[in-house]
């Protein structure tokens, strides 16, 4: 007998994943929920994520120095010569998340051992409030945050505390945890109400604060979160030539702009902390202010790919309908920061168009990043490549936009944002709330969640059949719902031995009481499809894509005979594209224009385009493409005739 009734308030809730709000209906998964299987799309990717980038990264930041500079630090032997840029400390955080949630997802020793040390080596530079930083702040380097617009002091911290998120939800509260909080203690004591009233002029400092004060019950924390979210937008970062207060999300307070603008990762990143904020405080205001500018922003400022900025010079969104595929940006980050936001849109609302366009940038972007080796990245995504790339050379990269995946960036901070991602990817997969589990993103694979183990069993997005199968199930009648993409069109799906029934884009609900060996099987359409843009983005006017299930396909010069290049192909719209094992094959044909014979590439008479031998062209999953050596590729094609 017990004299006191379990408050009702502590229900259980996986609260293991990356985002935990307090008050979300939707709760995703911790990553120990998910087995996914090996042999799968994402499974085969989190076993070459865990088996070489965590140790490529690793390798590669011991180099370079940039592991040392905590060692300097601690030696007392700092200086302005220190290598890697003041953002580098970054990385090494970057790099602890994913080891941690790759150490929840399946414990390895010698990974372990690693992190440890990683850890150990951070600690050492830690001063004795709380300040961590190895760019600044000690003998021989500039103060403490005296240069608040490009210093990037509060960027890194805020990493390092995801970095101890990631620790203390895969059910550690250990050293990691400790150098965080000491650090968080003193950005809040710096900056809080009556400190020093500035912002950091890369926003993640906000969503960092909000996760660590979810994760380790520190309510102050999501108050200097919210501070620094309010006081973003007045312009008290100083502007400089060529980046503006835009580029610094400093022209506008959050709660007034209506579309995402200037640097494409901040502005994400940003958003996706303003929104934690809006959600822990109830601000309704500032929540439908970040969701109109996501709805903006994916309307008319994002890719195919789900890829988001094209200015190359400040990485930055350009304007409404600014969308050259030659010129993309796309950066990888701005990839899984668009994630970042989405999910926590997810969490809030239950709206499926969210997981949507996680899945379109999981396949399309954060899939295109990494080679097959995991040992080389693309920073930048474009989706046409006009010249070859030069081979990768075994150095440093300086060019975000080779054409090649590289092994190393100047500026890398790509390569361990893949990493965090692909290593915590299970929490995305699915969610739980009050009536059931929800299935999000098609994996095969295991979830234990929510009173469901449910078995996936899939080869998605090669195939589009998904055969789910209930090993355990709640006691009492439930739902299981199922997303059904908005690029599907309509699905069926079939319960047992039930007719299988259509279902429109959006979800698939089942509710009954489920009981062990019960299987639904959903059938996506993956028959190729064509994909126009909108008439308002002059770049690709005249153009098609091609896609297939959640896959962006492209024309790879390798999949052409040598005599034909990718821009003299046209493709003939009253040709449906069929499928093909390799992705699609479609048909058009081989054109030759005249050429202008002026000084410029203009002339008065209109050129003539003579239309040759039709063919038949494969096109290849854009996340595979410059796999095969360096090409040339688009992904939208011009029409014949
Ligand atoms: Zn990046």
């Amino acid at each position: 007998m017990t004299l006191f009734a379990a408050p009702t308030h502590e229900k259980i809730r996986p609260a293991t994943g990356p985002v935990a709000p307090a008050t979300s209906t939707h709760h995703g998964l911790g990553v120990s929920d998910v087995r996914l299987d090996p042999a799968g799309f994402w499974g085969i990717r989190q076993a070459v994520n865990a088996g070489a980038t965590l140790q490529h990264c690793l390798e590669w930041m011991e180099r370079l120095g940039w592991i040392e500079n905590f060692d300097r630090v601690a030696r007392g032997e700092a200086t302005v010569t220190r290598p890697g840029w003041q953002f580098s400390d970054s990385e090494i955080y970057k790099l602890l998340e994913a080891m941690a949630w790759e150490l929840g997802r399946s414990p390895d020793a010698s990974l372990a051992a690693a992190f440890d040390s990683l850890v150990d080596r951070v600690g050492a530079a830690q001063d004795d409030d709380g300040y961590l930083n190895t760019a600044h702040g000690h003998p021989g380097l500039p103060p403490r945050y005296s240069d608040m617009a490009m210093g990037h002091e509060l960027y890194n911290t805020g990493h390092l505390l995801q970095a101890a998120v990631a620790r203390h939800r895969t059910g550690h509260d250990d050293r990691l945890v400790q150098i965080a909080r000491r650090a968080a203690d003193q950005v809040c004591k710096e900056f809080g109400a009556g400190g020093f009233d500035a912002v950091c002029g890369h926003p993640e400092i906000e969503v960092a604060l909000v996760e660590a004060g979810r994760a380790f019950g520190e309510r102050r924390y999501l108050e200097q979160a919210r501070l620094f979210v309010e006081r973003r937008g007045r312009g008290t970062l100083p502007v400089r030539p060529l980046l503006s207060a835009e580029y610094f999300q400093d022209d506008v307070p959050v709660r007034e702009a209506s579309v995402l603008r200037g640097h494409a990762v901040r502005a994400l990143y940003l958003s996706a902390g303003a929104f934690d904020v809006a959600v822990e405080t109830h601000d309704e205001e500032l929540a439908d202010a970040v969701t109109t500018q996501w709805r903006n922003t994916v309307a008319r400022r994002t890719y195919l790919t789900g890829g988001m900025g094209s200015r190359h010079q400040d990485e930055g969104f350009g304007d409404d309908w600014e969308l050259p595929s030659d010129r993309a940006y796309c950066e990888t980050c701005a990839g899984v920061a668009s994630i970042m936001l989405a999910w926590r849109l997810y969490l809030a609302t239950g709206e499926a168009r969210y997981p949507d366009l996680i899945e379109r940038t999981l396949f399309n972007v954060v899939a295109t990043s990494p080679s097959e080796d995991g040992r080389s990245f693309f920073y930048a995504n474009p989706l046409h490549q006009r010249e070859p790339g030069a081979s990768a050379s075994d150095g440093v990269n300086n060019r975000a936009e080779g054409g090649v995946r590289a092994p190393w960036f100047d500026v890398s901070c790509c390569p361990t944002n893949v990493a965090r991602t692909i290593a915590s990817l299970g929490a995305y997969v699915a969610s739980v709330d009050d009536e059931g589990i929800a299935v999000l993103q098609y994996a095969a694979g295991e979830i234990r969640a929510g009173g469901f183990v449910l078995h996936v069993q899939t080869r998605y997005p090669d195939e589009g059949t998904v055969l789910v199968r209930i090993l355990a199930a709640p006691e009492s009648e439930s739902r299981l719902r199922l997303r059904i993409p908005g690029w599907a069109g309509s699905a069926t799906v079939r319960v047992n031995l039930d007719e299988a029934i259509d279902v429109a884009p959006g979800w698939a609900d089942i509710r009954r009481r489920f009981e062990p060996g019960d299987e639904i099987v959903l059938e996506l359409p993956l028959t190729p499809r064509f994909t126009w843009p909108d008439d308002r983005i002059d770049a690709v006017r005249g153009t098609v894509a091609v896609e297939r299930g959640p896959l962006v396909l492209c024309l790879e010069s390798t999949d052409l005979p040598s005599y034909v290049r990718v821009d003299n192909v046209r493709l003939d719209a009253d040709l449906a594209p069929y499928a093909h094992a390799d992705g699609a094959r479609a048909g058009g044909v081989i054109v030759a224009a005249t050429s202008s014979s002026g000084p410029l590439p203009f002339s008065a008479a209109r050129p003539l385009t003579t239309e040759s031998v039709p063919v038949e062209f494969t096109l290849v999953p854009y996340h595979r493409w410059a796999e095969r050596g360096p090409a040339t590729m688009r992904i939208f094609i011009p029409v014949a005739g």
